[in-house]
């Protein structure tokens, strides 16, 4: 089995190839290193099942490969606002450079798609045909629209080519090895708390998310591509949702720190509320996502204490 992993050295693709190389996959891992950390993925160097690739998947490029998981794309809004078009561009010309490789190949392909494709939604939870309130010319619509371009595509070459396409809609997710300088609220509050400087909360902290720990999102990434024909997206997230402010609280107290919060405008086209349904991956792949935010969160508090260079003593 040979597998072409896009975005491999990003926060969720670099799970993504441990977790492929350890079930004996040949990895293909693909990155052009615009928002990837080469960190993440220098333990896989040496390596003989793993072979990296930089390249920006915006320019066309083949392959000889069984799987495509098509995960390359700047996706912090702090990235992707940085460098829209580059970003529409990943979604929209890199989704069809793949496409074509799967169509090539006679590949399956699985696209990495996100909640954000619900914008700010009036539905909660949200389930799989919920069809979203997205603003077609808003801040994060590079990002949005983007994603939605790529599912359209997958399911267009599905019904023309006969693509063998998985589409896995992605909440927010968290854990080891998220970018210090991505601008994540849990990468931030964490960084933050370990420094004991103020915590940022956008607007009153009573927006709400659900948050995902990376070994469950990873389990139902790779189940949705290895279960036969499951055509349309399916959500993957952990349906305990949070507040913004109950969570600045939690990571306080397990970080036991000393940190003040302080509230700062709130990003415009911020979502109020974000929740899955995810009834359709628990009947249809058998997944339930089983880390607990508080066990998650200290993992991921233990990572950031390796990494960050100027936290208190
Ligand atoms: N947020 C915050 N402080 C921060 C970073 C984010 O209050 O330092 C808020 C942000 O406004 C949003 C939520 O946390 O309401 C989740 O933000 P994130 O960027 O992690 O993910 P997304 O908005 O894409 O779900």
């Amino acid at each position: 089995m040979i597998v072409l992993v896009t975005g491999a050295a990003g926060f969720i693709g670099s799970h993504l190839c441990d977790e492929l190389l350890k079930k004996g996959y040949n990895v293909i891992g693909l990155d052009d290193f615009c928002t990837g950390n080469k960190d993440n993925i220098t333990h896989l160097i040496n390596n003989n099942l793993f072979k990296l690739v930089k390249h920006d998947i915006i320019q066309p490029i083949s392959f000889q490969v069984d799987q495509i998981y098509n995960l390359a794309c700047p996706a912090s809004p702090d990235y992707y606002l940085f460098n829209p078009v580059k970003t529409i561009k990943a979604s929209v010309i890199g989704t069809i450079n793949v496409l074509e490789i799967a169509k090539q190949e006679n590949a399956r392909i699985l696209q990495a798609s996100t909640s954000e494709v619900y914008g700010d939604p009036e539905k909660h939870p949200q389930k799989e045909d919920y069809l979203g309130r997205v603003n077609t010319v808003g801040p994060r619509s590079c990002y949005d629209e983007g994603k939605r371009v790529a599912e359209s595509l997958m399911i267009n070459y599905h019904k023309q080519y006969k693509v063998d396409i998985r589409i896995a809609r992605i909440f927010n997710t968290y854990g080891p090895r998220m970018a210090t300088n991505d601008g994540r609220v849990i990468s931030n509050f964490i960084c933050q708390a370990l420094k004991d400087e103020s915590i940022t909360i956008y607007g009153n902290g009573e927006q709400t998310r659900s948050f995902c720990y990376i070994s469950d999102l990873i389990t139902g990434i790779i189940k949705i591509m290895e279960q036969r024909e499951i055509i349309g997206p399916i959500n993957l997230g952990k349906p305990d949702e949070i507040s913004v402010i109950e969570l600045a609280h939690m990571i306080l107290e397990l970080t036991n720190s000393k940190s003040k919060i302080v509230f700062e405008e709130r990003p415009e086209g911020d979502p109020m509320r974000r929740k899955p349904d995810i009834s359709f991956a628990k009947e249809r792949i058998n997944w339930n996502p089983v880390v607990d935010l508080k066990e998650g969160l200290k993992r991921t508090i233990q990572y950031f204490e390796n990494i960050l260079p100027n936290k208190k003593e």
